[in-house]
């Protein structure tokens, strides 16, 4: 959403790179767009995915506009299901392009749908869930670097409607994940105590959720 793929444009403009063109297909700018959707290598898989019944006028517009209709469409039948395929989709474009121009050859299934139906089985949905009103939701992550490594951790706090309202990020030093999981959390409800009253505190780390109730 923020365009800031590590694409050949992106690269050229903070130095790294000598030209925007595309490894792969030689079109003159490998924007976002171009790998996930325009290239030669993400329309062989849009095309083997075959999902023309749920795609929403992706080949047309921008970038923003393409994912904004694909990602945040609720009005179609299994909409949730879609996002999800169409978001691990771009994912796998990415993966399978790099692995062509960095000659790890990762072949391109041809039952797309059946490669990405496969990789999903006895994947839990999660999702972030807007809060009954007046109250807050902060989720915080902390994980470290090795283990024992050195760790970090972030935070955020947003209102019911999900609009941003603070955040945090931070250096733990020396720890495990648990560590620096509990940390953040800590931080996170300090950060909480000084600008609200009703707050939902929300974490992926099931031993912490444990740790806390
Ligand atoms: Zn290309």
């Amino acid at each position: 959403m923020h365009d800031s793929v590590l694409c050949n444009v992106t690269r050229c403009k903070r130095n790294i790179a000598q030209h925007p063109a595309c490894t792969i297909c030689g079109a003159p700018e490998e924007d976002t767009l171009h790998m996930i959707r325009d290239c030669c290598v993400a329309r062989r898989v849009w095309n083997r995915l075959g999902t023309s019944k749920h795609m929403r006028n992706f080949f047309q517009g921008n970038l923003q506009t393409g994912l904004m209709r694909n990602l945040y469409n609720n009005t179609q039948e299994k909409a949730e299901i879609w996002k999800t395929y169409f978001s691990l989709t771009c994912w796998w474009i990415w993966r399978w392009r790099n692995c062509q121009v960095l000659g790890r050859g990762q072949d391109i299934p041809y039952n797309v749908g059946a490669f990405l139906k496969n990789g999903l089985r006895g994947a839990n949905y999660i999702a972030w869930k807007p809060q009954t009103h007046g109250w807050y939701i902060r989720n915080t992550y902390g994980t470290p670097k090795g283990s024992p490594g050195p760790s970090g951790g972030g935070g955020i706090i947003r209102d019911t409607n999900g609009i941003f309202v603070s955040a945090f990020t931070t250096n733990f030093g020396m720890g495990m994940t648990f560590k620096a999981e509990m940390k953040a959390v800590i931080q996170g409800l300090r950060m909480a105590k000084e600008l609200i009253s009703k707050l939902e505190v929300q974490s992926d780390n099931q031993a912490v959720v444990q740790g806390l109730q």
